[in-house]
Parts: C-alpha cells; sequence; structure tokens
C-alpha cells in the first residue's frame, strides 16, 4: 500500500513535470489543462505535507517519551554507582580552605561576581585578567589538541530552534506544574518565527548541523570541534555548588561530536576519551574516569564516561568533562542517515540506517579555572597564598606576560 511519504513524493514529482509541460504547451486549450493539473497537484501536495506534519509532531512526542536503551557494561542505579574506570595525574593535594578558588581570585583580581549580580544576576560573572587570559590559552589549547586529532573547528550559534533541542534530547522545559524551565527562552520579535532558545551545550546545533542528512559511509566517521557558551538556567542547583565559578548560568565550552556508522560509535567513544584524557594530562591535574549509572544517562546517552578533577580548595573531585554515545537517539529524531558501502545508490533514504552520534566535553571553563587555581596555588609557610603556577602546556597559548605572581 502506497503511504502518504510515497504520496507527496509522486505527486511532487508529478508537480514538476506538468510544470515544465506548461512551458512547451503549443495551444491554449493545453496549457489550460496543464495549469488546472498543476494547481490541483499543488493543493493536493500542500493537504498531504499538513497530514504528514501531524504524524511526525505525534511521532516526535511519542519518540521523547522513549529513552535510550543502556549499555550492558553500565552500572544501575543513581550518581553514587558510577565505577571508577582510572585514576590519573599527581598525588591529589589534601583539603583545604586557603586554596578556595573564590579567595584566590579575589587575591589576584580575577573573577568579579559582584558586577555579574548587578549587570545579570547571580551566577552571573565577569572574568578579569589572567582569568579572561585562561579562558582564551585554554579554548587554544583544547582546539589545538582536537584538530591535530582530526576534528573539524566550527563555531556554533548560541540560538537554536527549540525543535532541535528536543529532538537532542533537551527538554526546554519539563512537564511539572508549573513546568521549570531548563533554557533561557527567547522572545521571538516576530511572532511567525520558530520558538528559539539558548544553547545549553554546543552539542545541540552542532547534532542540528547533521539533520536531515543523508552520508555516505565512506565519509564516516565525522568528527567536528564547536566553540560555543552554554546557557544554564540551573533550576534547583545545590547551594554549595553555585558557589563562585562552579555552577553558573554562562560559561564558554569547547566541545566534541561525531557521527559513524552504528558498529563504530563505540571505538569512537574511547576515541574522544582519548582526547578528553590529553587535554587533562597536559593540564597536569589529579583527575577519574567514570563510566555513569543508569540513573545518569539522561534521555539520550546509551553510554556516559565523565571526568572528575581533583578540586583540593572545595575539598573534593567535581565533574570536569563528559562524554556521551548516543547511538541513533539523536539520529533517529535528527533524521540523519548513511548509505552502508555497496548498498544501491538508489535505495529510498528511509530504508538507510541511522547514524550514531557521540559528544563530550573538550574543555568547559569555569570549572577547569577552578581546578587550576585550586590545585596550582604556591603557599607559603604560613599558608598563605603567594603565586599561582600554570601548567607548561598552556604557555604556548598564552598571550602577554602579567607581570604578576602568576607563572
Ligand atoms: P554537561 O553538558 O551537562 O554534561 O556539562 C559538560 C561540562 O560542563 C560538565 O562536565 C562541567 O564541566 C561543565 N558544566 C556543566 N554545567 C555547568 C555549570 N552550570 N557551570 C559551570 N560548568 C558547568
Amino acid at each position: 500500500m502506497e503511504t502518504d511519504i510515497g504520496r507527496t513524493q509522486r505527486k511532487t514529482e508529478r508537480r514538476s513535470i506538468v510544470g515544465e509541460r506548461i512551458k512547451q504547451c503549443k495551444t491554449d486549450a493545453e496549457r489550460q489543462e496543464a495549469i488546472s493539473e498543476a494547481s490541483k497537484l499543488k493543493a493536493e501536495v500542500k493537504e498531504l505535507e499538513a497530514t504528514l506534519d501531524i504524524a511526525e509532531k505525534e511521532c516526535l512526542s511519542a519518540a521523547l517519551a522513549i529513552p535510550n536503551d543502556s549499555h550492558p557494561d553500565s552500572p544501575l542505579g543513581p550518581e553514587s554507582a558510577a565505577i571508577t574506570l582510572s585514576t590519573h595525574g599527581p598525588e591529589p593535594l589534601p583539603p583545604d580552605p586557603k586554596r578556595d578558588h573564590v579567595m584566590i581570585s579575589e587575591q589576584f583580581d580575577l573573577l568579579d561576581l559582584k558586577s555579574g549580580s548587578t549587570v545579570t544576576g547571580t551566577s552571573w560573572y565577569f572574568l578579569r585578567n589572567e582569568a579572561t587570559l585562561l579562558e582564551l590559552a585554554l579554548t587554544n589549547y583544547a582546539m589545538s589538541i582536537a584538530v591535530q586529532r582530526g576534528f573539524t573547528p566550527v563555531t556554533t550559534p548560541d540560538v537554536v530552534r527549540s525543535d532541535i533541542a528536543v529532538r537532542c534530547g533537551f527538554q526546554p522545559r519539563d512537564d511539572t506544574d508549573p513546568p521549570v524551565s531548563h533554557m533561557y527562552h527567547i522572545t521571538p520579535t516576530n511572532p511567525s518565527s520558530p520558538e528559539l532558545v539558548l544553547a545549553g551545550t554546543a552539542e545541540i546545533p552542532l547534532g542540528g548541523m547533521f539533520a536531515n542528512k543523508v552520508f555516505s559511509s565512506l565519509t564516516l566517521p565525522l568528527k567536528v570541534v564547536g566553540i560555543g557558551h552554554a546557557f544554564r538556567a540551573e533550576a534547583g542547583a545545590r547551594s554549595s555548588d553555585t558557589r563562585g565559578l562552579y555552577r553558573v548560568h554562562q560559561f564558554s565550552k569547547v566541545e566534541l561530536f561525531a557521527v559513524t556508522e552504528e558498529e563504530a560509535s563505540e571505538s569512537m567513544m574511547e576515541e574522544i576519551l582519548s582526547v578528553q584524557k590529553s587535554i587533562l594530562d597536559g593540564l597536569e591535574l589529579p583527575y577519574k574516569v567514570l563510566d555513569m549509572p543508569s540513573e545518569e544517562l539522561g534521555a539520550s546517552a546509551y553510554r556516559k564516561y565523565d571526568i572528575e578533577a581533583w578540586m583540593p580548595g572545595r575539598g573534593s573531585w567535581g565533574e570536569v568533562t563528559s562524554l556521551s554515545n548516543c547511538t541513533d537517539y539523536q539520529s533517529r529524531r535528527l533524521h540523519i542517515r548513511y548509505r552502508p558501502q555497496g548498498s544501491a545508490s538508489d535505495s529510498a533514504p528511509a530504508r538507510l540506517p541511522f547514524a550514531h552520534t557521540l559528544n563530550g566535553t573538550a574543555v568547559a571553563i569555569p570549572r577547569l579555572i577552578v581546578a587550576l587555581l585550586e590545585n596550582g596555588a604556591i603557599l607559603n609557610e604560613s599558608g598563605e597564598v603567594t603565586s599561582l603556577r600554570l601548567p607548561s602546556a598552556l604557555k604556548p597559548f598564552w598571550i602577554g606576560g602579567s607581570g604578576r605572581n602568576i607563572v
């Protein structure tokens, strides 16, 4: 039985044939007949497209109620069930409140939370002096490693259609009463424009960049590294987390993203993890890699590895990166497919397999500033911070000498 999609395609093709015929008609009668067939086809296609649009919306809302499967090796349960896969870097320093990044930032004039609060609100901030230079150095350092590892650099839009966020597995609002907004919504100037939100992560525009495309398997994997800003409403954040730079509403982030054939996503996950590890190794931070449990996977992830770095001023490990293999969760909703080698070049797109997508943090700036300040502080015998040491891997990316005790 012919489907509505097939019928729409057939009528659209017929319309373009009739359109060509109109140009070649020799008599008025022939032209009138062709014009009336074309307008009848136009009306039929419009009606079919409206039906398809409704069906697509119904499918999407049903699909959103279904989370991804999880990897058989992912631990089951809440965050505390995470398994430590490996630990790296120098021996962690003992917890020490004198290494608190907020105090160090005040001493060296690196962070202005007061102006952030005046200009925008609580948990908004200005970076200053070496903290600003650190953001630039970390961004370029991470970018250079990602580009060397074959990722194409991309600058992403920070504003995205709400629909694309939903298709990537992000719910701009949840269904509690009243609904809690996880994203910042933008009021469009033109009422007919689509609903827009500020991107919570560059994963959303990067995933959306591949939407509605069919790739030859010969072009896969596609590996991109995006620079963008992440905007988080952070409704319900724990107050201890919102101190200083640990949990803020806006931050710069370099994000790794890949599109693979279905059988290649698990090895791509290990490849992205090795990029993340080489970035952190160069930063000389104590860190550990965690296999995240089922309750931490969200809707889209099949498997998730987080990396936590030691933050002695906070006296705890803090998540600095996250890596998810979303298998075909996002590509089913974004329509990202590939044509396997050897498949007929005319096989209908609807019969082609869905690609797999993965995303992982290369650097999320504020948490790395916390870790670098708290681990890099040099204290004198009376326990006062006298200077800050930055990892030598950042030196090639450091613009301008400070002339201060930051080396
Ligand atoms: P996510 O996309 O939520 O997995 O976050 C990616 C990374 O961004 C995390 O591993 C953190 O390093 C960082 N991050 C997430 N949320 C915040 C926030 N509100 N403030 C600062 N950094 C954050």
